[in-house]
């Protein structure tokens, strides 16, 4: 008999040893139309004609074989290409042959994919969540969908899941009968039946929750099966499923994906579950945001965050979870990959489809950067809390690079990210002058004055991650290399020391500090000067000249800006003052200088 399961997909028939059909589903006869001796190989070419010889050859000598072959078939004047497979029927007296339209096959992998997504935005629509159990593998995965993305509540051994619901107390004492009596149900599920309990669970907020679940088991045609289920959660007054719970709670208004509350939750549970060691979590800022705002006003910045978060989502696919965390700020959970390059490949296509928005309407490309950490990858990169400041801290090496660009962080390249700031930090990344961030510095200065100079990296690389500055190097002397300087300085020529042998420029500074927001203006003061730092590519600088005991200037740190000319504000010079002071004492106080 033919197969009839793949009616859909293929035309398929059985046809005599000179290959004259014998019988076939509809759509082998539409294809044959009226051939006249329904023979499928007067239908090809005369190529094709040695290929389904050669093919049907084969498959008389050695029974069980399936053979592939491309061949065409006009359809409506249209040469069309066919994958024709062939195989010989168990008896040995005919063959079993099947021939798909690959030149259709776009058409009819996108039609599949509408429907795919309309019925996964129906399910959405109804608030319901949908769960999966394998009889198999025990495995129970129950997840809603948000923007056509699957939102995990839990996946894990069902007894488990079962024996977890137990002893959390989520099932209400007079309840306890229903509950074992699904479970039982769904383990012991008989195909063709479908289920349905009511029952109530108590929800994370300590509440009462009505709910129904309903299931039926399947068995695909390849023997693999499962049972699915919708799980909804009843509205007391009304008693309908209520639709309005997922979206209140988890659902960022603007843009639909999840909200930060949502995202952040989901990323702790991921990185909680049995495939934690595929997650990795990726923050995401659009560059220049507010310049956006401010030169088309808010209503225009709304749509650009929408349309951003269109690109994430799209990019993200099934692969993981996108929310949104802040006014201009996403977050990725990936829970698939293992692969750097699979994680290169997403985050190019976002950097790459976000320069595209608007584009008509902006002077300048939309971009945004990205900071990616992976689990395992560095030291401290396992709980939600190490990743978040992982990733915080490579976006905004992104963002001090020059933006426009992603990083997914290595230890061998980046450095130790794990500072001392064991803060809030997800508002760190909303400032480059952070509370959190000040505070830690000033801790580390004391650092400094107890320990010496060994902790003296530690604090320029934090002084350099606070301050967006690329490079801070510490001059011992008014010649030569640095003494010391932070881990992630650019590769360009070093700020030059000898500029303390210049009295005139000397002059410029007020108490040791001298800050220069832009290079030219120094262009007259001190020609030499500007010429000697305008070869090292700095763009704006804060200095600090180090004294001896004898109040002699016998060396200098720089801070310098590479990528943009900027003013510093007070609060960077305080801090920068302050810094190198301290420094200076611990100098003198070790003989260094
Ligand atoms: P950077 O490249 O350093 O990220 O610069 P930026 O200008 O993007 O700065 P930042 O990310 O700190 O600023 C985000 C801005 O987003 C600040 C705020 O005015 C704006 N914003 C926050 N929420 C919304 C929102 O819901 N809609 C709109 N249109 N703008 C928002
Ligand atoms: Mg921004």
């Amino acid at each position: 008999m033919i197969d009839t399961k793949f009616d859909i997909a293929y035309a398929a028939g059985r046809f005599d040893l000179t290959l004259n059909i014998l019988d076939g589903n509809p759509q082998l006869f539409n294809l044959m139309g009226t051939e006249s001796y329904f023979s499928l190989y007067k239908m090809l070419p005369e190529d094709d004609q040695k290929k389904l010889a050669a093919a049907t050859a084969k498959c008389l000598e050695t029974p069980g074989l399936s053979c592939d072959e491309c061949v065409h078939i006009t359809v409506d004047g249209k040469l069309c290409c066919y994958i024709l497979t062939v195989s010989l029927s168990r008896e040995g007296d005919a063959y079993d042959i099947k021939l798909l339209n690959v030149s259709n096959s776009e058409n009819r992998v996108n039609e599949l994919n509408r429907r795919i997504m309309t019925a996964r935005d129906y399910i959405a629509l109804t608030g319901t969540a949908v769960f999966a159990y394998y009889p198999d593998t025990k495995q129970f995965h129950l997840y809603y969908i948000n923007q056509q993305q699957n939102v995990t509540i839990f996946d894990q051994n069902f007894h488990e899941w079962c024996t977890q619901m137990l002893e959390e107390n989520r099932i209400a004492q007079d309840d306890l009968e229903t509950f074992n009596a699904f479970c039982f149900s769904l383990c012991n599920a008989k195909s063709s039946q479908s289920y349905t309990f009511h029952g109530c669970i108590i929800s994370d907020a300590n509440m009462l929750e009505r709910y129904r679940v309903s299931f039926k088991p399947k068995t695909y045609e390849n023997g693999d099966s499962i049972v699915i289920g919708t799980w909804s959660i009843i509205h007391e007054s009304t008693g309908d499923a209520d639709t309005t719970i997922l979206e209140d709670s988890y659902v960022d208004s603007l843009t639909g994906l999840l909200n930060k509350k949502a995202i952040m939750k989901y990323a702790e549970d991921a990185l909680k579950g049995k495939n934690r060691e595929r997650v990795a979590l990726a923050i995401i800022d659009i560059d220049d945001f507010k310049s956006v705002n401010d030169n088309f006003g808010h209503m225009f910045g709304d749509k650009v965050i929408k349309a951003v978060a269109q690109v994430i989502k799209n990019a993200v696919g099934t692969n993981g979870v996108a929310g949104r965390i802040g006014g201009d700020e996403f977050f990725i959970v990936f829970e698939k990959f293992s692969d750097e390059l699979e994680f290169r490949n997403v985050l190019r296509c976002i950097k790459t489809n976000v320069a595209i928005q608007y584009q008509e309407q902006m002077e300048r490309k939309l971009s945004c950067s990205i900071g990616l950490a992976r689990y395992g990858i560095g030291p401290f990169s396992t709980t939600y809390h190490d990743l978040f400041k992982i990733a915080d801290r490579s976006l905004y090496l992104a963002k001090v690079k020059g933006k426009n660009r992603y990083i997914i962080y290595k230890p061998e390249l980046h450095g130790d990210f794990n500072v001392q700031n064991d803060e809030d930090i997800i508002n760190v990344s909303n400032t480059f002058y952070s509370e959190t961030d000040i505070n830690a510095l000033h801790n580390m200065l004391t650092d400094l004055i107890v320990y010496g100079v060994d902790s003296i990296q530690e604090v320029l690389d934090f002084f350099a991650h606070v301050l967006t500055i690329n490079r801070v190097s510490v001059f011992l002397s008014d010649s030569g290399a640095p003494a010391y300087t932070n881990t992630l300085a650019p590769d360009v020529p070093m700020a030059d020391p000898s500029v303390l042998k210049n009295l005139k420029y000397l002059y410029l500074f007020t108490n040791n500090l001298l800050a220069v927001s832009s290079l030219q203006s120094l262009e007259f003061s001190t020609p030499e000067v500007h010429k000697i730092l305008s070869e090292t590519g700095v763009a704006c600088f804060m200095q600090f000249i180090l004294r001896d005991r004898e109040g002699e200037a016998v060396g200098l740190i720089s801070a310098d800006v590479f990528d943009r000319s900027s003013a510093f504000p007070k609060i960077a010079m305080t801090l920068f003052a302050d810094m190198c002071r301290v420094m200076n004492a611990v100098f003198i106080r070790d003989n260094l200088i």
